[in-house]
């Protein structure tokens, strides 16, 4: 690896970085320099990190042994300041693959809440694409902004916040996903039949069966809307030892349940 090459990977003032323990325990900081990080283990001075390559490990005052990584997307978004619920890494996977968000596309969303899945849509939708965000309150799209402008690596200039009620109307036409995560996903519906272009998906994210089967009425009732598909993700980890290799003892057990539908002239 040559030099200029290799100091892409050293950490910077104001870089996030990840530290993980002998048991995984994970603290996240923001660089800054002549702080200090402390936990049980004893504290490591931010400058003994600034400089240090990616993936390098440190000691702490105590002795005790941390890997120092970049967090992924999937990692800050369980970790950042939390507003309302974020949708979990496993189920923004399978939003981001069934809605089929793809470069260049333009996403509408509602609601922003904490932003985990708005970081993951502006990352897929690349330079040329776009995300308009709606959030009702206030304080939420103040913590999603927050969120964002921490993950350096996101193009913001690619976002459009609107502290709007969604249930009124969607600004955008010819959009090519809408993919919502809001209590009332049907009171969207006739508002994103107006706003989907043709061949254009629709995604709901929702905790309850109630609320599902309520998704598949209003989107069945809908002429403007066809190929309703519902499904659930279960995500079990497994943990591997030198002599043994099994599930987790725990796992989260039920997050929610997603649809997908396409914008069609007639069923
Ligand atoms: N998807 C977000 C994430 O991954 O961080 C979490 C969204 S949270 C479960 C639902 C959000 O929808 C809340 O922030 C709530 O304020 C917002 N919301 C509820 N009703 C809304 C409406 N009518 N228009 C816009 N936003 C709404």
């Amino acid at each position: 690896m040559d030099l200029l090459h290799e100091s892409q990977y050293r950490f910077l003032v104001g870089d996030l970085c990840l530290l993980v323990d002998r048991k995984d325990r994970r603290y996240l900081l923001t660089l800054k320099p002549a702080e200090q990080f402390h936990s049980h283990s004893g504290f490591i001075e931010h400058d003994d990190l600034i400089g240090v390559q990616e993936g390098a490990t440190i000691k702490s005052s105590k002795g005790s042994v941390f890997l120092a990584v970049r967090p992924t997307l999937a990692e800050y978004s369980v970790m950042m300041q939390r507003g309302p619920t974020p949708i979990y890494p496993k189920d923004i996977g399978a939003i981001l693959t069934y809605g089929d968000i793809y470069p260049g596309s333009r996403v509408v969303e509602a609601g922003t809440g904490s932003a985990a899945l708005t970081m993951a849509l502006l990352q897929a939708v690349g330079d040329g694409g776009h995300i308009f965000s709606y959030e009702i309150r206030e304080d939420f799209l103040e913590i999603a902004e927050n969120n964002l402008l921490k993950f350096e690596r996101l193009n913001r200039a690619q976002l459009t916040l609107r502290n709007h009620d969604i249930y009124q109307g969607i600004k955008e036409r010819d959009v090519d996903r809408i993919i919502l995560d809001l209590p009332e996903p049907w009171e969207v519906i006739p508002h994103a039949e107006i706003s989907l272009r043709p061949g254009g998906i629709l995604v709901s994210y929702v905790p309850t069966t109630l609320q599902l089967h309520r998704v598949w009425e209003s989107l069945d009732a809908c002429p403007g809307f066809g190929l309703i598909e519902q499904f659930e993700l279960i995500h079990r980890p497994w943990e591997g030892a030198k002599n043994s290799l099994r599930p987790s003892h725990r796992m989260v057990g039920h997050t929610g349940f997603i649809t997908t539908a396409r914008r069609v002239e007639g069923k």
